[in-house]
């Protein structure tokens, strides 16, 4: 028989990390939290290996008190709130008391701080939870946190973290997140040693650009309504890649009900949105740390974001089509009648009773997607070299996404980079060396969480494709209408729109009278 007891306090401690740390990106976001919490105006970031090796962050903030140092790695121990009516009051990032006992029961935590009427500061070391060293020491104001070996004492969670690059990426965004809402302040990102932001006081245009170059096209946005403020920026820059940050209330958030909205609204622009809502309104609550937050009402704040973006000019909404008209089965000695294309648009085929209007860049695209999907299953795409490397502007994301993604860009994209400079000097055969870069961007998009492959290939697959307004031989017509036919989905183009619009010759004949 099994009898109930009491977990021993270091599995307790154990389990309670789980919940708040996950990964190093997940440290981070709480050391930088209680930076700002501490009112903080310049904040360095040092990460070693991913964050597996290292975490740090000091900060100038207010520090902490001599005696209070060894209480702050208790459970629910918080300078920040003391009533329930206070859990309300967003005036600061932390409130539950939880994340440096977490972290410092799962790695080899450091914290160096003074506060401004103390002379000397405090050091605390502490090892899987234990305290291994309280002293005094000298130190600036404000706070010093190391985060050494995390997960050193679980095995079975270091086992699950990704690769250092990846890892990086998540530290990358993370860091991001709290930099482009806190334009004030002084945000320093050390990787490895090396410099990778520097970022001092400016304006959020200047921020969003120094952080994302690429950036063009920058859009500013804005509106009021009886429930709060929206504002925020857009990038109407086809090629950049997709991403999309929604702050309430000063906080990174995930909401997947404003998500939704904002993709049909912005499609795959960038986009960084900030909502003023009354605090009542939000519950941050749902998850401990994963920022997915629940909105009151949805409605109002669905209203308040679509009459923002209405201030710009934005992509429409894609449409879902549904299959209306479909092709009969045919093989390869099919024959077309070619009677001729309309604005160098569509063809227009007479096949087996029917007259077909084909629109030739959407027939193109599906062939194009289908070869390339197959290619890029087998691995093998065949790659052409660049007489003059192709030099493109890198964000720090997208080395990071470049350097862990190399074999996967080579094997199945078909390009190469140099390995300093970055820059491209193999592509892919089937495309133009002008579609190169947009292309090749459109793949880096594609390594971010969740972007499901096929939507890359077929943007891919449009690139490479015959334009509306492209002339066509009579023989090129052919072959490409052949081709079209026999592929697995000729209704269809990847992205769903219908290909052709047909009318059979019964159809004609009875407008007309005819019998
Ligand atoms: P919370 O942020 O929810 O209060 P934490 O475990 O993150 O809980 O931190 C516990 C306490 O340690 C904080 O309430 C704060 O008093 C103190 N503290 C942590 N980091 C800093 C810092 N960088 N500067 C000043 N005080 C800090
Ligand atoms: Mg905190």
């Amino acid at each position: 028989m099994f009898r109930v007891k009491k977990l021993p306090e270091d599995v307790v401690k154990k389990i309670a990390a789980g919940e708040v740390v996950d990964r190093p990106a997940s440290v981070l976001k709480e050391l930088i939290e209680n930076s700002l919490d501490a009112g903080a105006t310049k904040i360095d970031v040092f990460v070693e290996k991913g964050g597996k090796k290292l975490i740090q962050v000091k900060d100038n903030g207010e520090g902490i008190h001599p005696d209070d140092i060894t209480d702050v790695i208790n459970r629910y121990t918080t300078s920040k709130i003391s009533s329930v009516d206070d859990l309300y009051s967003l005036d600061f990032y932390g409130f539950r008391g939880e994340a440096l006992y977490s972290i410092s029961s799962v790695s080899k935590l450091t914290i160096v701080s003074r506060v401004k009427d103390f002379p000397l500061g405090k050091e605390l070391v502490v090892e899987g939870g234990r305290i291994k060293y309280v002293g005094d020491t000298g130190a600036p104001v404000g706070t010093n946190v190391k985060v050494i070996d995390l997960f050193y004492n679980i095995p079975v969670r270091q086992k699950f973290l990704k690769t250092d690059k990846t890892e990086l990426v998540y530290i990358v965004d993370t860091f991001v997140k709290y930099a482009l809402i806190h334009t004030d302040k002084h945000f320093n990102l050390y990787i490895d040693g090396k410099e990778k932001f520097n970022l001092s006081p400016e304006s959020i245009e200047e921020r969003i650009k120094r952080i994302y170059p690429r950036l063009n096209n920058l859009y500013r946005f804005s509106a009021e309504n009886e429930v709060g403020k929206a504002e925020g920026f857009v990038s109407l820059d086809e090629s950049l890649s997709k991403k999309g940050i929604i702050y309430i209330n000063e906080r990174p958030v995930k909401n997947w009900v404003l998500s939704k909205v904002l993709k049909s609204i912005f499609g795959k622009n960038f986009f960084v949105l900030f909502l003023e809502l009354p605090p009542y309104f939000v519950d941050f609550n749902v998850h401990p740390s994963k920022q997915e937050v629940k909105l009151k009402k949805d409605a109002p704040v669905i209203e308040l974001v679509k009459k923002a973006s209405e201030s710009i000019k934005t992509e429409p909404v894609k449409k879902v089509y549904t299959v209306k008209q479909e092709v009969k089965n045919y093989s390869k000695d099919v024959e077309f009648k070619v009677l001729g294309q309309i604005e160098n648009t569509f063809l227009v085929v007479y096949l087996d009773g029917d007259v077909y209007f084909i629109d030739q860049h959407v027939a193109h695209e599906r062939i194009n997607y289908n070869l390339l999907r197959k290619k890029y299953l087998s691995q093998s795409i065949e790659k052409k070299k660049l007489k003059n490397a192709l030099k493109v502007e890198l964000s720090q994301e997208d080395k990071l996404k470049i350097e862990e993604n190399e074999n996967k860009l080579r094997q199945f994209f078909g390009f190469r980079v140099e390995e300093n400079s970055l820059d491209i000097y193999e592509i892919p055969s089937f495309i133009n060396s002008k579609d190169a870069e947009s292309v090749f961007f459109e793949i880096l998009e594609s390594f971010d969480i969740k972007k499901p492959i096929e939507d890359s290939l077929a943007e891919i697959a449009c690139k490479s494709s015959i334009k509306a307004g492209d002339l066509l031989t009579d023989k090129e017509a052919q072959s490409l209408l052949k081709t079209w036919i026999l592929t697995d989905n000729p209704n269809l183009c990847p992205h769903g729109r219908p290909i052709y619009y047909k009318i059979s010759l019964d159809t004609i004949k009875k407008a007309v009278g005819r019998k």
